[in-house]
């Protein structure tokens, strides 16, 4: 086997182990995101709660207004009925009796904003409980989602460490002039990825097309191929439809 074609081989096992690699960490990474998709759940949820708390704070202040009123009107109202049997002309009677009336209605009034008032605390009560329940099953949901990630987590890091040391051997199995080009591609590129396929026609790092031309120099291993587009290796041209060839 010349030494293009060895190097092909290997760039080939190469890419399979890049692909277990990228595939163990999304795995962690995606649950990741899950998880702080979650947490941000919860804070918004806490927000809520902190609007509804404030709410309720101001009904209480106005309880404590009502209250107040109460007292003030039933000192009035006490004073107009310790002064009524002594009342010297029907004029002070009369005004007395006013003071009454209007003080009993006052008081009445207010007792009825405070029972308004403490209805709408329950609801605010029973908000924050079904905020509070919610964010309740949002943790016990990112708890399980966590042991299931660090459980995971140990177990991709211990596969990604015996993959990288396959990769490792692998390269030490390069042509040196091939193990340079691999890893200045994969150092340049933004997602990692350094060797793919043309599948179909097209390049599977960037998936522009890539020439009939490539595609035989590909197959032929006259030399190691680049992608025109974004300057992957390509190792190989894979054709998902039977009727496709390379003249397609
Ligand atoms: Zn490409």
């Amino acid at each position: 086997m010349d030494s293009v074609s060895r190097d092909v081989e290997i760039l080939k096992k190469i890419m399979s182990v890049d692909d277990e690699i990228a595939f163990s960490s999304n795995h962690v990474n995606s649950m990741k995101e899950i998880i702080n998709s979650k947490i941000l759940l919860v804070e918004k949820l806490k927000e809520k709660i902190d609007i509804v708390k404030k709410k309720k704070e101001n009904e209480e202040k106005n309880i404590a207004v009502e209250n107040d009123k109460i007292s003030v009107y039933e000192s009035q109202l006490a004073n107009a009925k310790s002064k009524i049997d002594n009342v010297l002309s029907e004029r002070e009677f009369e005004a007395l009796n006013e003071q009454i009336e209007v003080s009993t209605i006052s008081i009445e009034l207010c007792k009825k904003n405070i029972k308004r008032i403490v209805d709408l605390i329950q609801d605010y009560n029973g908000e924050i409980d079904e905020f509070n329940f919610k964010i309740k099953c949002i943790n016990d949901e990112i708890k399980k989602i966590e042991d299931q990630v660090s459980l995971i987590f140990a177990d991709s890091n211990e596969k990604i460490d015996v993959l990288a040391e396959r990769r490792c051997a692998l390269l030490d199995e390069l042509g040196s002039d091939t193990r340079v080009l691999y890893e200045s591609t994969k150092n340049n590129s933004t997602n990692g990825i350094a060797i793919v396929s043309v599948v179909d026609g097209f390049c599977g790092g960037c998936f522009l097309t890539v020439t009939k031309q490539k595609r035989l120099d590909i197959l032929q291993h006259d030399r190691i191929v680049l992608c025109e587009s974004c300057g992957s290796i390509l190792v190989d041209v894979v054709n998902t439809d039977e009727d496709s060839c390379i003249s397609g």
